[in-house]
C-alpha cells in the first residue's frame, strides 16, 4: 500500500516549524476525531493517518529520518507506536497523550497505554427516548486479580526485570544507517518477565468480571446517538489511563409511531363514513390523547400535523411535530342491510359520478384515452 506523504497528510510544507506541525494536527485531529464522528470509518482513516505524520514530524529524530529516506526510514517506528493494534481503541489514544498532555506522563511513554473504549449497545423504546430515562446496564470488564494484586505473579513472588530489554520495554536495533527502537518481544513492552504466573490469571494480573453502572438517558435521545461514561471503559496498561465506555442508543420499533429526526410519524385509519361526512378522531401522542378534527370530505393520503407533538432532541430547543397519515378504511364483514345501503348510495351517485368521484372519473377518462389511441 503506498502512503500519501506526511507533510501532505498535515498540509503543511517541508520547512514548517514543530508549532505549525502541532497547530496543523490539532485541527485535523479535531475534525476527524472519532468522539465528533461516530460510525464514520472515513473520518477514523483520516484522523489515523494525521497521528501518525504527527508522531513522526513532532520527532525530531524521526522526521530527520523521514526527510532522508521516506517511509522506508520510519515505517518499523510508526507501526510501533500504538502497541501493535489498529483497531478502535487505538484511534483514541494518541490524542489525549499528544495535545491534552494525558497518559500516564513521565518515565517510558512507550509502553503505558490509554485503556480500549469499549461501545455497549442500549436498546430503549422510543417513549424512554423522547421523556429520558435512567438505566443500569452490566459490562463485562477486566479486573485487577486480586490472589496477585494484578502483578501476574504467583501470590509470594514477584515479577522481575526483563533480562532483554533490561526493564525498559524496548530494545534497539542497528539498522542500516540509524538505529530503531522497538517493542521488546520477551516482555512485550512491560518490562517485566513473570517466572512464575499467578494460576488464577494465567499471568495477566486482570481477571473478567462484570459491573453493573446507571445510565441516565437525556430526553430526546435517536437511534445511533452516543452516551460517553468517561473512564469506564477498559483499564489502561501499566498505569495508563482508563478508556471510556460509549453507551450506543438503539430504537426499539414502536407500534404506533416512526420517528424521523425530532418529527413522529403515524398511519390514521378513519372510516369510510367519517372520512366522507367529517368528524373528531382522537389520537394517541406521546404525552396522551389529542383530538383532530377531520374535514368533510377527507382523502386516503391527507397528512394532518399537529405541532409540537413530537420529540425534542438533545440539541433541540423545540419539539418536532406529529403527522397523521390518513388511511380510509374500506368497511368489512358488512351485513345484507349494510351493503343494500352502500348499493342504494351507488346507485344514488351513478348519474352524478364526475360530481362525487372526481379522481376516479378523471382516471377512467384517462385510461380511455389511452386504449383510444
Ligand atoms: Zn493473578
Ligand atoms: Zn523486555
Amino acid at each position: 500500500m503506498s502512503k500519501r506523504d506526511f507533510y501532505e497528510i498535515l498540509g503543511v510544507n517541508r520547512d514548517a516549524s514543530d508549532e505549525e506541525i502541532k497547530k496543523a494536527y490539532r485541527k485535523l485531529a479535531m475534525k476527524h476525531h472519532p468522539d465528533r464522528n461516530p460510525d464514520n470509518p472515513a473520518a477514523e482513516e483520516k484522523f489515523k493517518e494525521a497521528k501518525e505524520a504527527y508522531e513522526i514530524l513532532s520527532d525530531g529524530q524521526k522526521r530527520s529520518a523521514y526527510d532522508q529516506y521516506g517511509h522506508a526510514g520510519v515505517d518499523q517506528q510508526a507501526g510501533m507506536g500504538g502497541g501493535g493494534g489498529a483497531g478502535f481503541s487505538d484511534a483514541f489514544g494518541g490524542i489525549f497523550d499528544e495535545i491534552f498532555g494525558g497518559r500516564g506522563g513521565g518515565g517510558s511513554r512507550s509502553n503505558i497505554y490509554r485503556g480500549a473504549d469499549l461501545r455497549y449497545n442500549l436498546e430503549i423504546t422510543l417513549e424512554q427516548a423522547a421523556h429520558g430515562t435512567e438505566t443500569k446496564i452490566r459490562i463485562p470488564t477486566m479486573e485487577v486479580c486480586e490472589p496477585c494484586n494484578g502483578s501476574g505473579a504467583k501470590p509470594g513472588t514477584q515479577p522481575k526485570t526483563c533480562p532483554t530489554c533490561g526493564g525498559s520495554g524496548q530494545v534497539r536495533l542497528q539498522q542500516g544507517f540509524f538505529s530503531i527502537q522497538q517493542t521488546c518481544h520477551k516482555c512485550h513492552g512491560t518490562g517485566r518477565f513473570i517466572a512464575e504466573p499467578c494460576k488464577h490469571c494465567d499471568g495477566a494480573g486482570r481477571i473478567k468480571q462484570h459491573k453493573t453502572l446507571a445510565v441516565k438517558i437525556p430526553a430526546g435521545v435517536d437511534e445511533g446517538d452516543r452516551i460517553r461514561l468517561s473512564g469506564e471503559g477498559e483499564h489502561g496498561v501499566n498505569g495508563g489511563p482508563p478508556g471510556d465506555l460509549y453507551v450506543q442508543i438503539h430504537l426499539k420499533q414502536h407500534p404506533v409511531f416512526t420517528r424521523d429526526h425530532n418529527d413522529l410519524h403515524c398511519e390514521m385509519p378513519i372510516s369510510f363514513t367519517a372520512a366522507a361526512l367529517g368528524g373528531e378522531i382522537e389520537i394517541p401522542t406521546l404525552d396522551g390523547a389529542a383530538a383532530i378534527k377531520i374535514p368533510a370530505e377527507t382523502q386516503s393520503g391527507r397528512v394532518f400535523r399537529l405541532r409540537g407533538k413530537g420529540i425534542k432532541g438533545v440539541r433541540s430547543h423545540t419539539h418536532g411535530d406529529l403527522m397523521c397519515h390518513v388511511v380510509v378504511e374500506t368497511p368489512v364483514n358488512l351485513t345484507d342491510h349494510q351493503k343494500e345501503l352502500l348499493r342504494e348510495l351507488e346507485e344514488s351517485s351513478r348519474d352524478n359520478n364526475a360530481k362525487h368521484n372526481p379522481r376516479s372519473k378523471s382516471w377512467m377518462d384517462k385510461v380511455k384515452d389511452f386504449f383510444a389511441e
